[in-house]
């Protein structure tokens, strides 16, 4: 490894996606996107981190949408060989007995600053291996139980042992969600006691000074969402790798839930809203759980139209975010505007390559584009089209609609279908329009090109959000239900707006007709400087505080200087 990157102490940031960029798939959605921003922010502040991930080469997937509004999943395979240099170093990792040899990729991601952040991609796809455990790190998310806990293993044990074998000097571990839990296990190890001093009641292992190493940001709102793995099935895969009373103690007496592991097993952990914390402490009593809002980053997710109004007005913004405060103040309305126009004629015009259809850049347009999933509610704005149609008649507005549904989620997939049932319904009244295949490139097109962004997910499920944040830089309004960031980022009417109360939600879909009808359509066509105001107000209040720069300063003197 060059001394560039080893020579000093470096926090180890471990996660099971990334969004490195829209042409390396090794990402889902949001947690690979929140990951790939924290490096580039990273890369900005010249802070030392050094990311392990997976290579995945098989990327997610590449979305198609077939003529019955079905989505199609095409490979989106991509070679490291072309982006990244191999590593020098092998390490194995136990797995079902027999050595897993596990190399890898150095990627470096060289930010628009000009700092450099290492980003080590594991992948056992390796003449040593058996063909089975070549594939290994091959799909993201992918293959049965089993499956994931042999990743899970290649990423949390794999990627400690290959730092120590690449001379990395790490400071803290910071596991960006559970997937990485097993690093733990390997640090344990590390930290095991000589047998000889032990008593048979002892535990074997210097826990608290594994705990003083680890970090955890949990992402996940709900029990049902965290990865867990049986013990029959963790002894006949990962052995005696750490003995099975200390497993029970640290990660739960009837299964292996990676969240009760690295919650056991980190001094630091944080929630990624203020909300999503307070959330976390009713799932884990007894927890300390702290609060560190997610962000984006400034320069990845803004238009180039809006980031030369900043330079101008603004210089620094991409340095110290926080000066976006005064962008109410000190940039005119006329340039707000115009800025925003470029942006949505780039997207009207994207949207015309891709699809075929016009959108008219005077009309009012409401995006929507995320994971498609059931918490999310993608199909919340389509529960009454006649209320639809009715508010169209008065006030014009167009929708732009972009997500992928994970293979297996098949609700996400029937959500798809069905948005395509809407689209044909409302033709002729309200145009929507469905861009395939969401990846990054989109999601910045998107965020800067639509006039209002719509999240409508079932509290507390979303346990941050961030495009809406992404918008914000672009000075696109969000209209959301008060959920994640949006709790916090809201204030109504000088930001955007929000949807019901943050309650169970049953009323939300009514919510969301009354303050687009009677708020947000009336704004926009019939009082300019009162659009402008929010639009400004979206910039100065949530831009300058919700993204990646404000986040990443946070960890570092909370949880790694701590
Ligand atoms: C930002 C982003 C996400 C996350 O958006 P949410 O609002 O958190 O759902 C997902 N996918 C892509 C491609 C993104 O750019």
């Amino acid at each position: 490894m060059s001394r560039e990157f080893i020579h000093s102490e470096r926090i180890a940031y471990f996660t099971m996606e990334i969004a490195l960029r829209a042409d390396i798939p090794t990402y889902s959605g949001g947690l690979g996107v929140l990951a790939g921003d924290t490096v580039r922010s990273a890369a900005d502040l010249e802070l030392p981190l050094v990311t392990v991930s997976l290579a995945s080469r098989a990327g997610y997937f590449r979305q198609r949408i077939d003529e019955a509004g079905h989505q199609c999943e095409a490979p989106d395979p991509w070679d490291p060989a072309i982006l990244a240099r191999p590593l020098q170093a092998r390490v194995a990792v136990p797995i079902e007995g027999r050595d897993v040899w596990v190399g890898g990729w150095l990627y470096v991601l060289e930010g628009h600053m000009g700092g450099r952040q290492p980003v080590i991609m594991l992948d056992t796809d390796l003449v040593e291996n058996a063909q089975a455990d070549r594939e290994l790190t091959h799909y993201l998310y992918g293959g049965d139980e089993t499956y994931r806990l042999k990743q899970e293993i290649v990423l949390g044990i794999g990627g400690a042992r290959m730092l120590h074998a690449l001379g990395f000097k790490v400071r803290q571990y910071h596991m960006n969600e559970g997937h990485s839990a097993l690093l733990c296990l390997e640090l344990l190890n590390r930290y095991a006691y000589p047998s000889e001093e032990l008593r048979p009641e002892d535990i074997p292992y210097d826990i608290p000074r594994v705990r003083e190493r680890c970090n955890f940001t949990t992402h996940t709102p709900v029990e049902a969402g965290h990865d867990k793995f049986p013990y029959g099935l963790v002894q006949r895969v990962l052995g005696d790798f750490v003995d099975l009373a200390t497993l029970q103690r640290l990660a739960g007496g009837d299964q292996l839930n990676m969240t009760r592991l690295a919650l056991n097993s980190s001094e630091y952990v944080n929630g990624v809203a203020k909300r999503h914390a307070e959330t976390s402490r009713r799932l884990f009593p007894g927890y300390r759980v702290r609060a560190v809002t997610n962000g984006v980053h400034p320069f990845a997710w803004t238009h180039a139209a809006f980031a030369r109004l900043y330079d101008e007005h603004l210089q620094g913004w991409c340095h110290e975010p926080e000066l976006l405060v005064r962008a109410d103040c000190c940039i005119s309305d006329d340039a707000i505007r115009e800025a925003h126009l470029q942006a949505k004629q780039a997207l009207v015009e994207q949207v015309q390559t891709v699809t075929g259809t016009s959108l008219d850049p005077g009309v009012f347009t409401l995006g929507f584009a995320r994971r498609m999933t059931a918490y999310k509610r993608p199909d919340l704005l389509f529960s009454d089209l006649d209320r639809l149609r009715a508010i169209a008649h008065q006030r014009p507005f167009q929708i732009l609609l972009a997500g992928k549904a994970h293979p297996h989620d098949q609700s996400g997939k029937r959500a798809i279908e069905a948005i395509h049932g809407y689209i044909r319904e409302l033709a002729g009244t309200v145009p929507v329009v469905f861009l395939p295949n969401y990846d990054m490139a989109i999601a910045a097109a998107m965020v800067s090109g639509v006039d209002v962004w719509l999240n409508t997910p079932l509290p507390p499920w979303e346990a941050s959000g961030t495009s809406g944040m992404k918008a914000a830089f672009n000075g696109v309004p969000n209209l959301s239900v008060l959920d994640g960031w949006w709790s916090e980022g809201r204030i109504e009417g000088i930001t955007g707006w929000g949807i019901g109360d943050g309650g169970p939600g049953e009323n939300d879909a009514v919510a969301l007709y009354d303050k687009l009808e009677q708020v947000v359509l009336p704004l926009y066509y019939e009082n300019r400087s009162g659009w402008i105001a929010v639009m400004k107000g979206a910039i100065a209040k949530n831009a300058s505080f919700f993204n990646s720069h404000r986040m990443i300063r946070r960890y570092t003197s909370d949880a790694y200087m701590r």
